[in-house]
């Protein structure tokens, strides 16, 4: 929970936002009235409920770091589809490869040109040479935790304390107070106890990570090189290079889950800090939305699954999917990865992201609030906490669901989408000064609101 003590104000100023919202989007209101018939809690999926307000904003179209709603209201979306639209909407490149490969057919359970393409491509960013694409980040993670059991034999895998990496049910774990790896609070429906089947370690702690590795149980760390899912939390100098050399140490393969992280560069912060992970797993972002995932191996591990692997049953073993490497997918990366996600364009993302860090420092400092704001790249946070948090439960402990409800809906009501349960934006090509203005002008007024005596 944050320090910020006047519960009964925000209580009354997230009422008025609610009303402003309710006021100005009375067809997005009739469509989820509508959906309740056909839709368990009227959304898609269940995670759609928690936008905050008493219905979410329905999409008419997008087009770059914009969209209008059903009630022709204009946003400048800092959420991005949380990554999965990062490259920008509609991107006219991607837009076009999609259109002409789908008029050639969409999947055929055989491979096109474009998969060893967009391999190359993705291996001269990451340094890896051997790929294989998914439908998305879960199904490559879900994938690699396989592969790493059959290659090493060991049956744990290391994540980190408040990880994310999609609904993996091997990734469901956190710590205790007594620092017992357990299921994270509301697993739904656990299909195991946690600690059979992983060992969660806190961030920035190399000592835990090499206590947990000397077991010899643990075949695979899978790790976010800087936590973006509960807020951003930075390595500290050297903590993935010791994390890198334990691995070594220990023979624990090495994976990092780079699907939010690309937000540091094109080759994500494995090309940043020089890394050289075993694996790398990419999502979202590469299709440019159209789904797709992406995991990378050295020409070690994939030789050593390829070895472990028979021919005859490959393709009923855990591992695939109808749709994986399909051709209209391979030409969303495509053209998506060479023409939109471009470095040039990372360079471009990444200094907006830094004017908008600097504004929101600002506004900090000008109220002496007692909130910090961090950056991956392009990906900018800021959290109810006075100093950058090291581990996750110090970012889990600043969490403040009323007061980020509040933000999230003040910006909403100004015509602008933030990244959901979060207080973080997005840059992508498509986003302007205008449009980081535009956020730093309702951060200050919401402040404003919460802090003016
Ligand atoms: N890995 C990370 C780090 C993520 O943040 C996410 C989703 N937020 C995923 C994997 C899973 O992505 P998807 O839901 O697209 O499969």
């Amino acid at each position: 929970m944050s320090q910020y003590e006047d519960r009964r104000l925000l209580a009354e100023l997230f009422a008025k936002e609610v009303s402003t919202y309710v006021a100005t989007h009375p067809n997005s209101q009739k469509a989820h009235q509508k959906s309740q018939a056909s839709l368990v809690n009227g959304v898609p999926m269940l995670w759609m409920a928690k936008w905050p307000g008493p219905f979410p904003v329905y999409v008419e179209s997008a087009k770059g770091a914009h969209f209008t709603d059903l009630d022709g209201n204009d946003f400048t979306d800092f959420c991005l589809g949380d990554t999965g639209a990062m490259s920008g909407h509609a991107s006219a490149p991607t837009v076009k490869a999609v259109q002409d490969q789908i008029a050639k057919g969409a999947t055929f359970m055989l491979p096109t040109l474009d998969a060893s393409r967009n391999a190359e491509t993705l291996g001269a960013r990451f340094g890896l040479p051997k790929w294989q694409f998914t439908l998305s980040a879960t199904d490559a993670n879900r994938h690699l935790i396989r592969f790493a059991r059959q290659v090493t034999g060991r049956a744990k895998i290391a994540v980190h304390d408040y990880c994310y990496h999609g609904s993996v049910d091997e990734t469901f774990a956190v710590l205790d107070d007594q620092g017992t790896t357990i299921s994270r609070p509301n697993n739904i429906g656990k299909p195991s106890e946690l600690n059979t089947t992983t060992v969660s370690l806190p961030f920035n702690d190399l000592a835990a990570a090499e206590k947990a590795f000397a077991t010899g149980e643990v075949a695979l760390l899978l790790i976010e090189p800087g936590l973006t899912n509960i807020g951003i939390v930075l390595p500290e100098p050297g903590y993935l290079e010791g994390l890198q050399a334990l691995c070594v140490k220990y023979d624990v393969i090495f994976a990092l889950d780079e699907t939010h992280t690309l937000s540091a560069g094109a080759g994500g912060i494995t090309a940043r800090d020089s890394l050289k992970p075993d694996a790398v797993v990419l999502g979202k972002t590469i299709g440019g939305g159209v789904p797709v995932g992406a995991l990378g191996f050295s020409e070690e591990l994939s030789e050593k699954i390829a070895n472990s692997l028979e021919l005859e049953s490959i393709d009923v073993g855990g591992v695939g999917g109808t749709l994986a490497g399909n051709a209209l997918s391979m030409a969303a990366v495509r053209a998506t990865l060479e023409e939109v996600l471009t470095p040039e364009n990372f360079a471009r993302m990444e200094q907006l992201a830094v004017t908008w860090q600097a504004n929101i420092q600002a506004t900090i400092d000008e109220y002496q609030l007692p909130w910090q704001v961090s950056r991956i790249g392009c990906r900018g946070e800021y959290s109810f906490r006075e100093t950058a948090p090291s581990t996750g439960a110090e970012a889990a402990a600043a969490e403040d669901f009323e007061l980020g409800q509040f933000l999230q809906l003040h910006a909403i009501n100004q015509g602008i989408l933030m990244t959901p349960f979060h207080n973080m934006v997005l840059v992508s090509p498509d986003t302007t000064a205008v449009d980081i203005e535009k956020h730093h002008r309702h951060f200050r007024d919401a402040v404003e609101l919460l802090f003016a005596k």
